[in-house]
Parts: C-alpha cells; sequence; structure tokens
C-alpha cells in the first residue's frame, strides 16, 4: 500500500503517517519524488487500515500497490531514479553513461592505462574485476584486495568512478570501501543474504541478471535491496543460457523495454556477456542504446588476446575508441546524448608516457 502525501505536507505530517504505519505492523519507505512524496507501507499488513491514513493531516489519498516489486516498481515512482556515483557521474538520466574495463584486474600497469584509455575515448566509469566468479576454481580468481587497491589508483590518475563485483557478504565492507558501485554478479542475483548486506550498505549497487533468471525475479531480487534501504540499484541485461550455441548467452534485448516500462531503476546493458564474442559486442552495445538502455558495460582490454579472463569478449581500446563514437550517434537518433571526451584536464598523459 501507498500514502501519497499533499505537496504542501509537512515533515511532522509525514512522521506522523510513518509513526503511526509502523505502530501497526508495517515497514515504512518515504520516496521524495520530484512531483510528490510518497510513503510505501511494506511487510505485513494485516492490521494495516487505509482509512485511518485516508483521515490524517497531510495525505492525498492512499493506493494499494499492485505489482510485487513494490519500492522498484513505478507505481510508488513515476519518474526515473537517477543514481549519483561520484565525480560528477550520474546515471539514469538523459545521458548515457559507457562504462568500461577488463574482465578482471591483473596488474597496476594494466588497468592504470586501461583506465586512460578508456577516459580518452569518453568512458565514464572503469569498471575490472578483483575478486572473480569462475566456472573453474583452477582459473585466474583475481587479484582480490589488491586489485580494489589498483582500481583506486587508476580512479586518482583518471578521475573515473569504479564499479567492482563482490561476491560474499564478508567482502561487503572491504568492497564498499574501494568501490563506487558494488556489482552483484550473475551467479549471485538470488544470494538473498548478499542482496541484504549490500541493501544495508550506501553504495550504489549494480544487479546483473541471473542466467536463468526470469525479469520478475530480477526485480524482486533489487526490491530485497531495496526493502534494506537502498534505493540506489541499476538493473543489469547480461544475456541469458538458451539452447543456442552460436553465442555464449543469448543477449535478451527485450529486457530492456520491459524492465524500463515496470521498474523506474536504471538499466544497464553488458553486450560483452551477453553476446561472449569480440565481433558480436558492438552490434548489441549499438542495439542496447537504440532500446533504451540508460548504461553499458563493456569489457575493453589494451592486449585482448592475452586477458586472463573472458579475452574471447573483450575489445580492444582501439575498437572501443570507434564504438564511443557509433555510440554517440545512436544516442542522437533516439534523443539521448554521450558526452564527448574531456582531454584537457588529464593529467594521466604523463603516466601513459611512463608506461610507454
Ligand atoms: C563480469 O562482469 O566479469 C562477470 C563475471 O559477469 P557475470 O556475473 O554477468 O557473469
Ligand atoms: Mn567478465
Amino acid at each position: 500500500m501507498i500514502v501519497v502525501m499533499k505537496p504542501d505536507s509537512t515533515h511532522a505530517e509525514l512522521d506522523a503517517v510513518m509513526k503511526r504505519a509502523n505502530q501497526m505492523g508495517a515497514k515504512t519507505h518515504p520516496i521524495y519524488g520530484e512531483s510528490r512524496t510518497v510513503v510505501a507501507l511494506v511487510g505485513d499488513l494485516t492490521g494495516v487500515s487505509r482509512e485511518v491514513f485516508d483521515e490524517m493531516n497531510g495525505v492525498a489519498h492512499t493506493m494499494r500497490i499492485q505489482e510485487q516489486h513494490k519500492l522498484t516498481g513505478r507505481t510508488i515512482r513515476p519518474d526515473n531514479t537517477i543514481i549519483d556515483v561520484g565525480n560528477g557521474v550520474r546515471i539514469g538520466g538523459n545521458e548515457i553513461i559507457i562504462m568500461a574495463g577488463p574482465c578482471s584486474v591483473e596488474s597496476r600497469d594494466q588497468i592504470v592505462e586501461t583506465a586512460i584509455a578508456i577516459k580518452e575515448a569518453g568512458g565514464k566509469v572503469l569498471r575490472g574485476g578483483a575478486f572473480k566468479p569462475r566456472t573453474s576454481p583452477y582459473d585466474f580468481q583475481g587479484l582480490g584486495e589488491e586489485g580494489l587497491k589498483y582500481l583506486a589508483e587508476a580512479r586518482e590518475i583518471t578521475g573515473l568512478p569504479i564499479i567492482t563485483e563482490v561476491m560474499t557478504v564478508e567482502a561487503v565492507p572491504i568492497v564498499s570501501e574501494y568501490a563506487d558501485i558494488l556489482q552483484i554478479g550473475a551467479r549471485n542475483m538470488q544470494n538473498y543474504g548478499l542482496l541484504n548486506a549490500v541493501g544495508k550498505v550506501r553504495r550504489p549497487v549494480m544487479l546483473k541478471r541471473g542466467m536463468s533468471g526470469l525479469l520478475k525475479e530480477l526485480l524482486l531480487c533489487a526490491e530485497y535491496i531495496a526493502s534494506n534501504g537502498n534505493y540506489n540499484i541499476m538493473l543489469c541485461e547480461r544475456g541469458i543460457r538458451t539452447y543456442e550455441t552460436a553465442t555464449r548467452n543469448t543477449f535478451d534485448l527485450n529486457a530492456i523495454p520491459v524492465l524500463k516500462q515496470s521498474s523506474h531503476l536504471p538499466v544497464v546493458a553488458d553486450p560483452s556477456h551477453g553476446t561472449g564474442y569480440r565481433e558480436y559486442v558492438a552490434a548489441m552495445a549499438k542495439a542496447s542504446v537504440a532500446a533504451g538502455a540508460d548504461a553499458l558495460i563493456i569489457e575493453v582490454h589494451t592486449d585482448p588476446e592475452k586477458a586472463l579472463s573472458d579475452g574471447r569478449q573483450t575489445i580492444s581500446v582501439e575498437d572501443f575508441g570507434k564504438l564511443m563514437i557509433d555510440l554517440r550517434r545512436i544516442a542522437e537518433a533516439v534523443d539521448r546524448t554521450i558526452d564527448e571526451p574531456e582531454l584537457e584536464d588529464l593529467g594521466a598523459f604523463a603516466e601513459l608516457e611512463a608506461l610507454a
């Protein structure tokens, strides 16, 4: 159920509504939209009667929420959520944000060099896994905290906020210390303990769709995070497992308009995992922009053939630069923007020369 407050209602009236709801056994989530403030009542509502709220000061009206994903659905918040991920980068507005970087952080020089190339091409967020969920326990598992330190150094040099995966509840504090965005991987979409844990921290979260996750399940997993108080969530389509073997996964482009319609949260497209082959990444990246994605996350490496993970689906920095130009043109065609790179402030050129 939601209680919609009048536009001129006071803080005291809002507090009174929340207090009354809590007394009746409901959990409350105030949502401050551009046009109105509403209070979502969730949890056990058996003791809650709508009439009580209809008569309270400052209340415009009450409504039942039909959808199961109450906090992440559009009923409660018709406006898009815009997430500030730091250093002036906002995801969910008219500007489409391109996040890019290697699958894994491999060394300090690798991540710094890649970060500079990404910034030069107009990428706005640096990706890189320090804790890697690998299919085989004998494959490279990531550099762990050392990798997080290198990411932080790359952010220091380029100003790019960083996104990196957190795999376990125990690692949430350490990863939150370094990351600007916490990534929940496909394999952990329904790890409810982990979802509750990232819901309790105040870092934006990008939740990836599980390989066999339905979109309604993805939304309910996001709901776990929101119901713990963290509303800064992005939903990521990264391909699903189907009977098709020509690609690593089947990139479900449908997910983008479906999620945009049912949720106010920003939608991110991952055409790298979505296809599994670098030659298909550009096509699906462009399609994602056309379909309404708010951000893209793309695997990029200075030498993709030598990447320690996901090399086959990783594009070179040169191809990334070309792709950015095409993406800008597609964005314009759908009335969105992708910023041109800012080059002047890049004290990082000296850094790049030092590496060369
Ligand atoms: C990744 O982003 O490198 C990754 C492991 O993704 P996913 O969880 O989608 O497989
Ligand atoms: Mn990967």
